[in-house]
């Protein structure tokens, strides 16, 4: 007796073969026939017509602290993704309150599950069960906060040991790498040879080096190179993070970015890249001073001095493309109606300048505006879309339209079905065998997952059904908390999450250990 049946499907098994017609059949979470089946199933699912696909791995999420908040991670798993790539941009949820610095500095306890290494939040999320398979890595920043803070200097060789101490035990717990951001306090602050040595523990544990790099504008050349130095020096596999280039002065870059890239693959270096498929990112709206200066903190008597104040006006001028900026979320009651609109928009409804307008909303906001960024190309979008080497990630967090908040950024909605709709179906970037690829054995192979990202027999059993002449996302910039449409099932681990396009609750997801499968095998039978 099967547990579940999928007949007549169209197979893709994401290898990027053309697909072919069998059924399906599913047992204790693995995935026992693939072929003609005659035998009995608890569940028989009708799949004539429809796709069926390994789930889509999300290589770039930051559902970190989402899926303890929302772990049936909703938005995910309705754009039929089954694995989450989290610990992104230099920063993950853990570790966090190592006691390493003096008490002011930790986190004050939040109401809910606590935590400090990365083996202890693993359990949390365990014990509340998710419904997305995760794969965690430990963000650079996050461990130079723990033994750093955000001091705006080079690390000593001592904080260095410390921060290697804290890498290692996040890798023998089982993350599968390290990821930077190198554009974000207090990343920003770290030497290359730094990131280097942290990485070179992380090659002892055949881990990946993930990474925004130090820049995706004018100096996008300069921090690719960078990001090919660390890979070479610290022997490890490293992927770009969301590859672009931001602001039109840049947008040329593209092919050489992508040259450079090539001719490290040539020279022996495992790199490879993630994307999302938007001419827009999302990110908080820089500033000319440090966060503290917005909170009375250092640099807060700069926005009292009228001369000053003209200089950090300047200085936002110098920012420009204020028209291509639109906030998307902040705090402030009095601000919340600018939400949605350009800051040159705001400056023309409160009839100040776009770089007054600006400076207010970080004032009266502390610091904290999220914006998002209208600053990337479309031949950009689709020449990179089209790279062998590039998979999907999203840049985004599992979130749940009952709890809405803002206007985020649409890719935590829409990324992998936007592909299958737009780019595939609708302007025939990608067959869809090839976007396939890009969403499951691609990023098996960049995580070296042996188990997921292909369909076949003796896999587990992660997997989607979709119709690819409806899928497509519905959310948008103006109108965000829309989930996608399309797709119809979504299994995880042989439980069905996704049923007729809504989420039952199920919680199937593992939580991978990278090096430690047993101890996962142990954990699924104890559960
Ligand atoms: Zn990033």
């Amino acid at each position: 007796m099967f547990d579940l049946v999928f007949k007549n499907a169209r197979v893709l098994d994401g290898t990027g073969a053309p697909w072919f017609r069998a059924d399906v059949a599913v047992k204790d979470g693995f995935v026992v026939r693939v072929g003609r089946i005659e035998g009995e199933s608890k569940k028989v699912i009708d799949a004539k017509a429809k796709y069926l696909a390994p789930g889509f791995i999300d290589t770039h999420s930051h559902s970190d602290s989402e899926l303890v908040e929302n772990p049936t991670a909703d938005s995910k798993i309705l754009q039929g993704v089954t694995l989450e790539v989290i610990g992104q941009c230099g920063s993950s949820a853990a570790p966090r309150n190592m006691g390493l610095r003096n008490e002011d500095d930790e986190e004050p306890a939040e109401e809910g599950p606590q935590w400090t290494d990365m083996a202890s939040y693993m359990e949390v999320l365990e014990s509340q069960g998710v419904s997305v398979n995760v794969a965690p890595l430990v963000g650079h920043g996050t461990v130079r906060r723990q033994v750093m803070g955000a001091e705006a200097r080079a690390a000593t060789p001592e904080e260095v040991g410390q921060m290697k101490r804290l890498v290692r035990d996040a890798m023998e717990q089982g993350a599968f790498g390290m990821s930077s951001g190198l554009i974000y306090v207090p990343g920003r602050y770290s030497e290359t040879s730094e990131v280097i040595e942290l990485a070179e523990v992380v090659a002892e544990y055949d881990g990946i080096y993930f990474t925004h790099i130090r820049n995706e504008s004018n100096l996008l050349l300069e921090a690719l190179a960078e990001a090919v130095a660390i890979g070479n020096k610290a022997q490890l596999p490293v992927q770009i993070s969301h590859f672009k280039a931001m602001r039109e002065p840049n947008w040329g870059k593209v092919p050489e970015a992508i040259a450079m890239i090539e001719k490290a693959r040539e020279d022996g270096l495992d790199i490879t890249a993630d994307q999302y498929p938007y001419i827009a990112s999302s990110t908080g709206m820089s500033s000319p001073l440090p966060a503290s200066a917005w909170t009375g903190g250092e640099g807060s008597e700069r926005l009292r001095d009228p001369e000053e104040r003209k200089k950090i006006l300047e200085q936002l001028k110098a920012g420009g493309y204020w028209d291509r900026i639109v906030v998307a979320n902040l705090e402030h009651p009095d601000d919340q109606k600018y939400i949605g609109k350009s800051v040159e928009e705001i400056g023309r409804i409160q009839g100040i300048t776009t770089e007054e307008a600006a400076l207010g909303l970080l004032e009266r906001n502390r610091g904290t505006v999220q914006i998002v960024n209208f600053a990337m190309n479309e031949d950009n979008v689709r020449m990179i879309m089209k790279l062998p080497w590039v998979m999907v990630g999203s840049d985004g967090s599992a979130l749940n339209v009952a709890t809405a908040k803002g206007k985020p950024h649409p890719r935590n909605y829409g990324t992998f079905v936007r592909v299958l709709g737009r780019y595939v179906r609708e302007y025939n970037v990608l067959r869809l065998e090839e976007a396939v690829r890009k969403m499951t054995s691609l990023p098996a192979m960049r995580l070296g997952l042996q188990d997921r990202g292909i369909l076949k027999q003796g896999m587990r059993a992660d997997l989607v059904l979709f119709d690819a002449g409806t899928v497509v996302d519905n959310a948008t910039f103006t109108d965000p908390h829309r989930y996608a449409s399309g797709i119809d099932y979504v299994a995880v681990n042989g439980v069905i999450v996704v049923e007729n396009g809504v989420h039952n609750g199920a919680r199937p997801g593992m939580i991978l250990r990278q090096g430690l499968e047993s101890v996962e095998l142990a954990r699924r039978t104890r559960h």
